[in-house]
């Protein structure tokens, strides 16, 4: 497998993706296959998976010359656990393996307690599949394994769409376990729920939002009540918005499961209700918008960045003075810097002044590797929403 010139620089640069324009001879690899990589020199630049399909032709699984086996999957798994042992606080359900930043591209392993959700997303990690599956017994004896392997990335990769508990079998009752979450406990549907069941990604920042959250709060996209749950440890109040009935349910669950009647649930559109509110002259303390994300491509960005901006439009108008705001977004492809500029827009057209509490990303479990930008995903801001100074408004008038 021969690369070019701008596909070695790719690699040097830190980066393990070669783009398929950037493979100058594949010779006679196939599907799945563990290949070694050389430059137009002939010189070794890394062992990889390739894909026969997907635009990302080779995911690179080592710089060493060294076999692509048991052991190197070995040494990769007891790495990323070692590190949650380092950094997953009050919780036992996280990202054990998040592919690319835990060296293991591709490959998703999530923990909920008793259990491991395991995604398999390019043809060389689902021709690894059963022996991840035997090196996961080996290390979680006591856990049950499921695969969830229904994300439309595996149509890339002409695999198919499945989702299934792998061990064990048959299965002694419906996989939802109830997992320890900063001190709450939360019942997670491992087969059917969103992702590979939560957001473990938004953990720490729920227990953020929680600090500063107060009074009266409203949590936009709550699926099964995260942000909700824990505000109403600290809130006199909080209604919980999501447009699935499904995901209410588990939510209000939830609330029951651990004692909180201070929730109250709302099935809608958060668009229409944002509006309602305001239309209404309805007012909140602390407002949560984490929407799914808009923008699953760059082509999308533009809409994307007008569904943010009304919705934290909004939000902004409907806070008291003083009030808090926790606005994410999980589009890669919205960077930290856009995203803050279409909040700083959204504050001038509301006449409002924030300012930064935190400025926050996704979960310690969910590494960020510095050299591929695409490992930082989940931008989480906590601001200060208060009147504007008679300074800006002028210029907002201008703006209508
Ligand atoms: N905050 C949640 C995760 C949100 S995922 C957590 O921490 O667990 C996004 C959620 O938004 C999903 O549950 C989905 O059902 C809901 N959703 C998507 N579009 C929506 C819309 N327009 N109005 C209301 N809810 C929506």
């Amino acid at each position: 497998m021969t690369i070019t010139r701008r596909g070695a620089e790719r690699l040097a640069s830190g980066h393990p993706w070669i783009y398929r324009s950037d493979v100058s001879s594949a010779g006679a690899a196939a599907a799945g296959d563990v290949v070694r990589i050389r430059d137009v020199r002939g010189r070794f630049q890394g062992m990889a998976h390739y894909s026969s399909s997907s635009e990302i032709a080779l995911r690179l699984l080592s710089t060493q010359d060294r076999p692509v086996d048991r052991a190197l999957f070995q040494e990769r798994l007891a790495t990323a656990q070692s590190h949650r042992d380092r950094v997953v606080r009050n919780s036992n359900a996280y990202r054990l393996v998040f592919g690319e930043g835990d060296g293991l591209p591709a490959l998703i392993v999530d923990r909920y307690a008793g259990w491991l959700v395991m995604q398999t997303l390019n043809q060389g990690m689902d021709r690894a599949q059963p022996m991840l599956v035997e090196l996961l017994r080996e290390m979680f004896p006591e856990c049950g394994i499921i695969e969830r392997n229904e994300s439309s990335v595996r149509k890339l990769e002409k695999l198919p769409l499945r989702s299934a508990v792998v061990f064990p079998s048959p299965i002694p009752q419906p996989p939802s376990p109830a997992v320890r979450m900063n001190g709450l406990s939360l019942t997670v549907d491992l087969l059917k729920g969103q992702k590979t069941g939560a957001f473990l990604d938004q953990r720490e920042n729920y227990v953020a939002a929680a600090n500063w959250a107060k009074g009266h709060a409203l949590d936009c996209f709550t699926y099964s009540g995260g942000f909700a749950l824990h505000l109403a440890r600290t809130c006199e109040l909080v209604e919980a918005v999501d447009s699935s009935s499904e995901a209410l349910a588990a939510a209000r669950h939830n609330a029951t499961q651990n004692g909180l009647s201070n929730i109250s649930f709302t099935a809608a559109n958060v668009f229409d209700l944002l509006k309602g509110y305001d239309d209404a002259r309805r007012s909140f303390d602390t407002i949560v918008l984490d929407p799914p994300a808009f923008a699953r491509g760059r082509a999308q960005l533009e809409g994307a960045l007008r569904g943010y901006k009304e919705i934290n439009l909004r939000a902004m108008k409907l806070l008291k003075p003083g009030g808090v705001l926790v606005t994410c977004t999980c589009s890669h492809h919205v960077g930290e810097g856009t995203f803050l500029e279409m909040l700083a827009e959204a504050a001038l057209d509301a006449h409002r002044r924030i300012t930064i509490l935190e400025r926050r990303t996704q979960s310690a479990d969910h590494p960020i590797l510095l050299t591929v930008p695409e490992t930082l995903y989940l931008k989480c801001m906590i601001v200060l929403v208060d009147k504007a100074w008679g300074l800006w408004t002028v210029a907002a008038r201008k703006r209508e």
